[in-house]
């Protein structure tokens, strides 16, 4: 039996395990897989809908007991620190080490965390997994003793828009503070921005464009933020949407060829 081993388990991770599965070679395939999140797989895309669910397992690509039948060894909350090509091995935080003959790496990507001074104070967040919503979701209880809690989104992305929508859903004042001159900018002009921001404005969510934030002020938590052009927000908590980068830090570290701006390098088959 070959050994293959799975690093990520999201939802790059559980489609490959989907479909080895199913493979008429299964059969010659011992399964290993490392996720370093608390749980199983889960829909990512529709991540926003934990806020009104609740409910973690609603949001699940497969429960636990698929691994199981599908005889599939899942390590959830075991993250691989190490690759060593030479002797096929992975190591894990655990210091523990695993044999592979086959290596698959779905280790996704992780929120872009702009180096603005005050960045690491309490209420600054961002917005990928599971637990990054708990923590939304109970700071912001918290705060709801003080009465009205203004919460900003930096990055008027996609992403920092369906944050947004989330933020207002929770009772939030919000308020999207984008450094370009328009919404989206990635994939708008200025007159599809307009239209855009009107539709954003209508659901009571304050637009802030061309701004560049300086510094995050507060001395227990945030206060407001200070932009370059002397300006300044306040505000209660922050929900840092500025984009991702890919997770090739295993990659690098082990000596794979990895992307002028990140990721790892293939070919047309997906060997490194
Ligand atoms: C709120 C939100 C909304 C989105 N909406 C859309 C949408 O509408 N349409 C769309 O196409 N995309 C959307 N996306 C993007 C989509 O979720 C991603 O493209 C998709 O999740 C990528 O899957 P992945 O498995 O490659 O990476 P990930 O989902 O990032 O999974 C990688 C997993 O690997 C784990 N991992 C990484 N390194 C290690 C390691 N060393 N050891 C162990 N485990 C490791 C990570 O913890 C993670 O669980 C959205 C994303 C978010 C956050």
């Amino acid at each position: 039996m070959k050994k293959v081993i799975v690093i990520g388990n999201g939802m790059v991770g559980y489609k490959f395990c989907e479909k080895l599965a199913a493979h008429p070679l299964r059969d010659q395939f011992e399964i290993l897989v490392f996720g370093e999140e608390a749980r199983p797989a889960y829909d990512r895309v529709h991540l926003s809908e934990y806020f009104s669910s609740d409910d973690a397992d609603k949001l699940l690509l497969a429960p636990r007991e698929w691994y199981l039948e599908n005889n599939i060894t899942l390590r959830t909350g075991e993250m691989i620190t190490d690759i060593e090509t030479v002797t096929r091995r992975v190591f894990t935080h655990k210091h523990d080490y695993f044999e592979y003959d086959y290596l698959v790496l779905a280790t996704g990507s992780s929120c872009f965390v702009p180096n603005i001074p005050g960045v690491d104070k309490p209420g600054v967040f961002i917005y990928r997994t599971i637990e990054d919503l708990d923590a939304i979701k109970d700071y912001a209880q918290k705060l709801k003793h003080g009465g009205n809690i203004q919460s900003a989104i930096l990055g008027g992305g996609l992403l920092g828009l369906e944050a947004a929508n989330a933020s207002k859903e929770l009772g939030l004042e919000t308020h999207v503070i984008e450094f370009a001159p328009r919404l989206m900018p990635r994939q708008l002009d200025k007159a599809a921005s307009d239209m855009l921001q009107t539709k954003i404005e209508s659901l009571e969510i304050k637009v802030h464009l061309g701004k560049n934030s300086k510094e995050i002020v507060g001395e227990e938590g945030i206060e407001k933020i200070d932009f370059t052009d002397d300006t300044s927000l306040q505000v209660d908590m922050l929900i840092i949407s500025a984009g991702i980068r890919p997770r090739d830090e295993l990659a690098v570290k082990c000596g794979l060829r990895t992307g002028e701006r990140g990721g790892i390098y293939v070919n047309n088959k997906m060997e490194t």
